[in-house]
């Protein structure tokens, strides 16, 4: 890749193309890279690390995928409650 303004050869630094001029070229890379780090934020929102994905037909949205988790509520005779988190639109569904 060249350099919009001076036409000389970019060098990658910091997953962007910059010129020994100082000209940087935005790459199409970096919002991947954003975007992957904001699905792990939203993560890590809820206190999880980061949860398996399994099918599930999501009841807000045509998404078929979600996170999910279990938790033991009350005693533990009790069946634990199944979590999902739609992998869309963040909505969280609870099974029992
Ligand atoms: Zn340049
Ligand atoms: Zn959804």
């Amino acid at each position: 890749m060249f350099c919009q303004k001076c036409g000389n050869l970019m060098m990658p630094r910091d997953g962007k193309m910059k010129c020994s001029c100082g000209y940087i070229q935005q790459e199409g890379k970096i919002s991947d890279k954003k975007k992957k780090s904001e699905e792990i934020a939203v993560v890590e929102e809820k206190g999880v690390e980061i949860l398996p994905k399994m099918k599930y037909d999501c009841k807000k949205c045509e998404n078929t995928e979600a996170y999910f988790w279990t938790l033991q509520t009350r005693s533990a005779d009790e069946p634990e409650t199944r979590f999902f988190k739609c992998t869309k639109c963040s909505t969280v569904h609870r099974e029992y």
